[in-house]
């Protein structure tokens, strides 16, 4: 693959890696979109996950000549709970077979272990899909190879951006574990997760995390066929000091886990939490996986910069409350494949910033920004103490806050909801929260 991608090229290629620039984060602006005469405009996206498969299936399919990179081998699974919304399926032509679980019931446990059940609203074809991402991923990936997009087996280990407006980035990568190899791009997406070398390469600077943990239990048949179509969600000081923990259904297991942002050190302790909470439906299970991994909290600083874009995690695409990143990820990489697609008409002209910001980051930020703020609002106001947490359980059980929910959920829109209903809701929360107030406070009084 690699011999063929450099003896293609007709960009500056360096065969050693010795030509590397001190990186300079300012803006490089091309000041007029310039015809390419000859060949059509390059990219490189880094990461083959959903957010950069996406992006190369629209660069690809849009006539940019496309070389997606990704270090891992298909078997290799992201950790990742992996549910997705109904609209992803049909937004992103994904094929049912893919999917190990429709989950149709959901249930979420108050810190004194109240259990109100969640899916009461769903109508008959509503359903949340279980994948294993290892089958997602691999399935995006080939699309876009299909597409046309060339696909590059490595590591990216850096990326020179150019001294001159008009001039190629390099990116940097080990093929087949040990040869250094480099190519010049015009334009570069950095899709490569929460530890994204793109953005470091760029300067786009920090974003808090979480810490997710998760592990892989094979149960018993008996005891697995508790979560035929039934997720659950824990909250409490004992499975996270400021998110929630999970059981999620998959093929032939479940996923126990837990994350935290404020004690990170702890996620081991808050482990042991979620199991012990579970532990009458999961003995006798064998953990056959663990796994970690970052989860972003916000977008990043700076998320377009020269001709690099960032999406996904790498541009911190995950929602709070949820912590929902997959179809922002898929979402933002299209946005943005079809984005340079739009400004290089067709991959005829150079591109620059002011294109990536008119057609990327403008149009994402309008349609998204209002829900990553009010879910970021739902974490803290619900998520901060076991009172409001029981109140979050307690107004789970309200149809009309399950309706809601899940409609955004699922259709990835900020559901209308009637304004007697709205106003009906806006009584109730404050009426619990302060009831789980005077509940809470009555209890510390009983412990004194
Ligand atoms: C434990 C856990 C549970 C989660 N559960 C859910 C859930 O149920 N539903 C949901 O919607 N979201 C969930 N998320 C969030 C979700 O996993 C992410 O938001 C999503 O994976 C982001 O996709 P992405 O394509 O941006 O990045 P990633 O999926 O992280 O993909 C990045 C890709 O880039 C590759 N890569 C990285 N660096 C390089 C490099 N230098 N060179 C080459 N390749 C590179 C990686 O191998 C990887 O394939 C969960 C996250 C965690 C940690």
């Amino acid at each position: 693959m690699a011999a063929k991608i450099q003896t293609s090229f007709c960009f500056p290629l360096h065969s050693t890696p010795t030509s590397k620039r001190k990186p300079h984060f300012h803006s490089l602006t091309i000041t007029a979109s310039k015809s390419i005469s000859g060949r059509k405009l390059r990219a490189a996206v880094i990461g083959g996950g959903p957010a950069g498969s996406s992006a190369a299936e629209a660069l690809a399919s849009g006539g940019v000549e496309t070389f997606l990179f990704e270090r891992n081998p298909p078997s290799v699974a992201k950790p990742c709970g992996g549910a997705i919304p109904l609209c992803m399926l049909e937004e992103f032509d994904i094929p049912h077979h893919l999917i190990d679980r429709h989950v149709t019931r959901m249930r979420i446990f108050s810190p004194s272990n109240i259990a109100v059940d969640f899916g009461k609203t769903l109508k008959p074809h509503e359903f949340i899909a279980m994948l294993r991402r290892e089958v997602l991923d691999s399935y995006l990936r080939s699309r876009a190879h299909a597409a046309g997009a060339t696909a590059v087996v490595g590591l990216v280990t850096d990326l020179d951006l150019p001294a001159e407006p008009d001039a190629p980035y390099t990116v940097h990568y080990t093929a087949n574990g040990s040869s250094r190899k480099t190519l010049a791009v015009d334009v570069v997406i950095g899709a490569d997760g929460a530890n994204s070398r793109v953005a470091k390469a760029i300067g786009a600077g920090e974003y808090a995390c979480a810490i997710a943990f998760q592990e892989r239990i094979k149960l018993p048949e008996e005891k697995m066929a508790q979560y035929e179509n039934l997720a659950e969600m824990y909250v409490g000081e004992d499975v996270s000091p400021d998110f929630y923990a999970w059981v999620f259904p998959k093929c032939d297991h479940v996923a126990v886990g837990t994350g935290t942002v404020r004690a990170k050190r702890n996620i081991k302790v808050y482990q042991r939490g979620i199991r012990e909470r579970v532990s009458p439906k999961i003995n006798g299970g064998k953990v056959i996986k663990v796994e970690a991994h970052p989860i972003p909290e916000h977008p990043r600083p700076v998320r377009v910069r020269g001709r690099v874009a960032l999406v996904g995690d790498a541009a911190g695409y995950v929602t709070k409350c949820s912590g929902e990143g997959i179809y922002f990820a898929a979402k933002s990489g299209r946005v943005c494949g079809n984005a340079v697609v739009k400004a290089s008409e067709g991959g005829e002209r150079m591109i620059d910033e002011r294109d990536l910001l008119r057609e990327y980051l403008k149009p994402w930020d309008a349609e998204y920004v209002n829900t990553f703020r009010f879910l970021d609002l739902l974490q803290r106001v619900f998520y901060g103490s076991n009172a409001s947490r029981e109140a979050l359980v307690e107004l789970c059980g309200d149809e009309y806050v399950q309706r809601m929910t899940f409609e955004s959920y699922l259709y990835k829109k900020l559901a209308r909801g009637s304004a007697c209903d709205g106003f009906k809701l806006f009584v109730n929360t404050v009426g619990t929260l302060v009831r789980s107030r005077i509940v809470e406070s009555r209890m510390e009084s009983l412990i004194l």
